[in-house]
């Protein structure tokens, strides 16, 4: 049977990428040697950084002045790593769920936070002002667990950064309305080990308090994320989702693959009977689409949750904190199984209102 995978994170992965990946791990590059066993410091795998590197600022547009980074430590580590190079004195967040909570709990540490909230998190809030005096405002764009996402790039009178964990390269971005961009690559680009950080660098290098070398960013702009060893595996399936991307057509290209699978679910989740969203426009995130039972139907979500597994419909299970469903629509993820979980809800429609 096959699969459609739904998972949010690790995820799907073009098949190019993986398939690649897997054959870079027996012979790489020519070289005789697995992907695995090869010095990070050789011409080979140098080249892979760099042509990485390359593709993200092709795809993303990105001005001159910002660097990009491959880094270990995941998103979750990026959440102390902003506050220790950017913070002064004072920052914004954004609070729009469970990742933006944990970013600004990190900050705390560092500085005084001030806290932007909606009236809950299935809302993005929306007509807030922004603190001119604080050092930066910090936003997550997609909340993978919520199923919200910011579509925008805010204008901000000060320094924006942006987590951008789960829809990094689903949509075109003016980067130069952002300090710094980051995320882990688990979501929409590469296995689980590697993070992604674009920062402007003449941002960094203002604040007074001691960094550890490894969580400051200009010790791997110096190295070219080579300070130590990088994880090499995930990078070098990254830079083959790159290309994939590239091939396809771009940024502009997911974007439109995005809202199409996007479309079909949240019609069918709004036509249906039995289920119903989580979340209105215009927040309804277009990677993580989450839904849940009629309250007259609560008792039927095991039911459908084997059903689906029966159809090959797999990882579909919400987050613990929102429950029900949740649909994870990366890029890699083909609209031939959007179509699949769309006729499954449908069949189950017909099996349980007769
Ligand atoms: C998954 C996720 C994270 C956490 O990423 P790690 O790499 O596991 O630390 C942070 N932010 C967002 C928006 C995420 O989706």
């Amino acid at each position: 049977m096959k699969a459609h995978n739904f998972y949010a994170g690790p995820s799907i992965l073009p098949k190019s990428a993986v398939k690649a990946t897997a054959k870079a791990i027996k012979n790489f590059a020519n070289t005789g040697m697995s992907l695995a066993s090869i010095s990070h410091r050789s011409k080979e795998f140098e080249a892979v950084v760099n042509e990485a590197v390359a593709l993200f600022k092709e795809l993303l547009n990105i001005p001159e002045g910002y660097e990009v980074l491959f880094l270990g430590g995941g998103a979750s580590m990026q959440f102390a790593m902003i506050p220790m190079n950017l913070m002064k004195k004072k920052s914004v967040y954004v609070n729009t769920g469970v990742w933006s909570t944990k970013a600004m709990k990190e900050a705390k540490l560092f500085g005084e936070v001030v806290e932007v909230k909606g009236e809950d998190f299935y809302h993005i809030p929306k007509g807030y002002s922004i603190d001119p005096e604080a050092d930066y405002i910090h936003v997550t764009t997609n909340n993978t667990i919520y199923g919200t996402e910011i579509f925008e790039d805010i204008n901000s009178p000060i320094p924006l950064v942006a987590d951008m964990s789960s829809d990094i390269f689903s949509r075109p971005i003016d980067v130069s309305k952002y300090a710094l961009i980051y995320g882990g690559a688990q979501k929409n680009l590469a296995p689980a080990g590697v993070s992604f950080v674009i920062v402007k660098s003449e941002l960094l290098g203002k604040v007074d308090r001691v960094i550890p070398s490894m969580l400051k960013y200009e010790t791997h702009i110096k190295d070219g994320s080579m300070y130590n060893t990088p994880p090499c595996i995930p990078i070098f399936t990254a830079l083959q989702t790159l290309k994939w991307i590239k091939k396809e057509g771009g940024v502009e290209a997911m974007q439109k693959k995005a809202q199409k699978k996007a479309e079909l679910l949240y019609n069918e989740i709004d036509k249906n009977k039995v289920f119903k969203a989580t979340v209105a426009d215009p927040d309804r995130s277009l990677m993580n689409i989450c839904f849940v039972m009629k309250d007259e139907y609560k008792d039927k979500e095991a039911e459908f949750s084997k059903f689906a597994a029966e159809r090959g419909l797999i990882g579909l299970k919400g987050h613990r904190l929102v429950g029900g469903f949740r649909a994870s629509t990366y890029n890699a993820l083909p609209k031939a199984s959007v179509k699949a979980l769309v006729k499954a809800m449908q069949e189950f429609e017909k099996q349980i209102i007769k």
